[in-house]
């Protein structure tokens, strides 16, 4: 990886999907895979020649990963080049949808740790600049934000700053010291994440997670002027909400009803990225949730996205799937 970005424009959105292989509880009732990945780039829903109503039965991506890929691979290939762009001064963003229990968390949290170790890697192999990382993580739940990182559940509210944009107020800021530091911050996350699943039922499926590492850094002295530029930048990983409840509404293209219940950050993120696959003019809704607005620094402009779908290729999940892979095809 050699730090340019020499991508264009309508490239800044990479788009993938990540096929799991049928769990325990799938084998177990005897269901059956639907999807196959054909190739790098193309899944196929076997039975399509048969039930023609259900079209189209082939759908393609930057890259799709199977039930035999392991996540190392999905983040070679989908996330490593954008997540290290950080390095190079750049804001990134790397988001997994698709239903609950489809994989979300499992391959983010494997990309997470893979793509710090490769920045201390990096930061390694370049002693001439001083590398300052740091640290944040928040879950956003029913539109309410709360640190992951402190125990006290208060609400985090959302400043205007008019230098820095959006801020989360009060959001915990922790310099690491190093690569095992950061695996231990992880567990806090975890452990605060999985509180609230059992005080609150199903809350991980309904929140969103977002880790945020930001990378500061600077040319030693003892360097020649040349490479003396400082940067600063922030890479997301970002867990979400599982998709189910927003899917028919976001796919359809429904208006949303007063009161029905859904997710008004995973809607507006679909708005947003589905608006800046199309180009980057007219009005993007950042304004409209808390996590668009969060991330509104690490997305379009000049920062780089990747989207990991990820879906259960079982025969009782194919209508869930299905409009995953329409959200995906609309990211792109
Ligand atoms: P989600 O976060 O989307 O609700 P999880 O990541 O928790 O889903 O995955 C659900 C279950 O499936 C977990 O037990 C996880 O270990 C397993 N799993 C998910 N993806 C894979 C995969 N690609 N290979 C093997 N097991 C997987
Ligand atoms: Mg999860």
């Amino acid at each position: 990886w050699d730090g340019q970005d020499s991508s264009p424009r309508d490239e800044r959105i990479f788009v993938s999907v990540r096929l799991r292989p049928l769990n325990e509880r799938e084998l177990s009732r005897n269901d059956v895979p639907e999807w196959e990945c054909i190739n790098n780039t193309t899944i196929i829903f076997k039975n399509g020649l048969q039930e023609r109503s259900l079209s189209p039965t082939a759908y393609t991506f930057d890259r799709v990963f199977g039930p035999q890929n392991p996540t190392r691979q999905v983040y070679e290939e989908a996330a490593k080049k954008i997540a290290l762009s950080v390095l190079s001064g750049m804001n990134s963003s790397i988001f997994a949808y698709g239903q609950t229990s489809s994989g979300k968390t499992y391959t983010m949290s494997g990309i997470t740790e893979y793509a710090v170790a490769d920045i201390y890697d990096y930061i390694e192999k370049h002693r001439e600049r001083a590398f300052v990382l740091k640290f944040s993580a928040m879950e956003i739940y029913n539109e309410v934000v709360k640190d992951l990182l402190s125990f006290d559940g208060t609400p985090l509210r959302l400043l205007d700053d008019p230098v820095r944009g959006t801020v989360v107020e009060k959001l915990t800021e922790v310099t690491l010291r190093d690569y095992s530091h950061l695996k231990e911050l992880l567990s806090i996350c975890e452990a605060q994440r999985k509180i609230g699943e059992t005080t609150l039922n199903e809350m991980s499926s309904r929140s969103h997670q977002i880790l945020c590492l930001t990378v500061e850094s600077e040319a030693r002295k003892y360097f020649s002027a040349e490479n003396s530029s400082s940067l600063t930048a922030t890479v997301n990983f970002v867990d979400l909400a599982g998709s189910e409840r927003a899917s028919q509404t976001s796919s359809a293209g429904m208006r949303l009803k007063e009161g029905c219940h859904i997710n008004r950050s995973l809607l507006t993120l679909g708005t947003v990225i589905r608006k800046l696959s199309k180009g980057r003019n007219g009005h993007i809704p950042y304004r409209d949730s808390k996590l668009t607005r969060i991330l509104q620094h690490s997305l379009g402009g000049n920062a780089r996205t990747a989207v990991i779908c990820t879906m259960s290729p079982a025969h009782s999940h194919v209508e869930q799937s299905r409009s995953t892979l329409v959200f995906a095809s609309c990211a792109k």
